[in-house]
């Protein structure tokens, strides 16, 4: 008997690299008419590396009111940061981890390690809260922490540094100016590198009792050179991701990941085949959103999303009858993949819960191949009688 058409499209799909989970999948590729893409790992390769280390606090008390020496220096920052984000799998963790092991530091071990998608991760690093995230989240520079959000009338779900986080809570916060000094630490390397030994922690000095207890959510000078500092990056098409400890910023990383080479001929492609550009959905800062859609020509761009967001916009677009395809790698990309008419995973890169959750995945990590598996859908449909 010769193959069904939708099996041989399946088989032809496994020879472009595309895994698709059955039958019934191949069909609905077919049937897309609308395109939602993730950003980082999917537009992007998906291998960011840090390209900024700004401490905060060097520049003493005049114009960020710490004293003088008071947090990490660079070294000091970036190990603090990836003591961290060690057990994290983001890619930005990945990320910070290299390069605090490209510059020979040990990291110190991390307790307590929690992740919010689309927002960061937290640690308690020598008995220090550290957490390491997106500064709109963290300094309030997007809709404020647990609080309603008007436009989708419903509360924020817990977020790192939530007013019932004690470690960031204004009203119970241990801030700057009381904080004990740091314990001494257990800084055996948790990677055997024979690297000059270097203190996260005792590098942020001993607490000044005439510096003001900061909050993340407050205007300090610190959180305003914070936010400065990820501005300037962002505009450069970085994405700036903030270190605070217990609370307090004392740093900004800059992240940059590359284009895919493919990524501008596939959204060429998909609004050939679909009738309209893809939208951009991310997690990450408008400005650096907006850089990268520019390059690839996309004009409809949603940033700053959390998962949930990125479900909803799903929804509106299904809700205006269309059948949304979506593409993405993430954990933060699942509950869309789940959502979407047909759920597309970059397989290389991907979480193990985006490759679970898609219908398809992509194996050999081309972007190319997505409008290649519609195309393929279509011609099958046309074939089965
Ligand atoms: P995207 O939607 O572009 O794939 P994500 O939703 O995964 O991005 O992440 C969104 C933002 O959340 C990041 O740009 C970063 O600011 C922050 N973030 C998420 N996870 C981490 C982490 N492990 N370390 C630092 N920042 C993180
Ligand atoms: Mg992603």
């Amino acid at each position: 008997a010769t193959m069904p058409p939708l099996l041989s499209a399946i088989a032809n799909a496994g020879r472009h690299g595309v895994l698709v989970k059955s039958a019934v999948v191949m069909e609905r590729l077919g049937q897309v008419d609308a395109v939602a893409l993730d950003k980082t790992g999917t537009l992007t390769e998906g291998t960011p590396r840090v390209t900024d280390v700004r401490p905060l606090a060097g520049a003493g008390p005049d114009e960020d009111g710490l004293p003088a020496g008071a947090g990490p220096d660079e070294d000091g920052l970036l190990a603090l940061a990836a003591s961290a984000e060690h057990p994290s799998e983001h890619p930005l963790a990945r990320a910070v981890v290299d390069a605090a092991r490209a510059r020979g530091l040990d990291l110190a071990p991390a307790a307590d390690f929690a992740s919010t998608p689309g927002v960061g991760v937290t640690a308690t690093v020598a008995g220090r809260t550290v957490a390491v995230g997106a500064p709109a989240h963290r300094l309030g520079t997007a809709r404020p922490l647990g609080t309603a959000d008007p436009a989708a009338g419903r509360a924020t779900p817990p977020t790192i540094g939530s007013a019932a986080d004690p470690a960031t809570d204004p009203t119970t916060a241990p801030a700057r100016a009381t904080a004990a000094p740091a314990p001494a630490a257990d800084l055996t390397s948790t990677h055997g590198t024979p690297a000059r030994p270097i203190d996260p922690v005792r590098s942020l000095g001993t607490a000044d009792p005439t510096v003001p207890p900061a909050d993340a959510r407050t205007a300090t000078p610190v959180t305003a050179r914070a936010a400065a500092v990820a501005a300037e990056l962002e505009r450069s098409g970085r994405t700036a991701v903030l270190v605070e400890v217990d609370g307090v910023p004392v740093g900004v990383l800059g992240i940059a990941d590359r284009l895919r080479p493919d990524a501008a001929a596939t959204v060429t492609a998909l609004t050939a085949l679909t009738g309209t550009a893809p939208v951009l959905l991310t997690g990450d800062n408008p400005r650096a959103a907006a850089r990268l859609a520019a390059e690839v020509g996309i004009t409809d761009v949603r940033a700053g999303l959390l998962p949930q967001d990125k479900v909803a916009a799903v929804r509106e677009q299904e809700g205006a009858g269309r059948k949304v395809l979506v593409v993405g790698d993430g954990v933060n990309d699942a509950p869309a993949l789940a959502a979407a008419h047909t759920g597309v995973a970059m397989g290389r890169a991907g979480s193990d819960l985006a490759l679970e959750t898609a219908d398809a995945v992509i194996v050999r990590d081309e972007l190319a191949t997505v409008p290649a598996v519609v195309a393929l859908s279509r011609r099958a449909r046309s074939l089965v009688v």
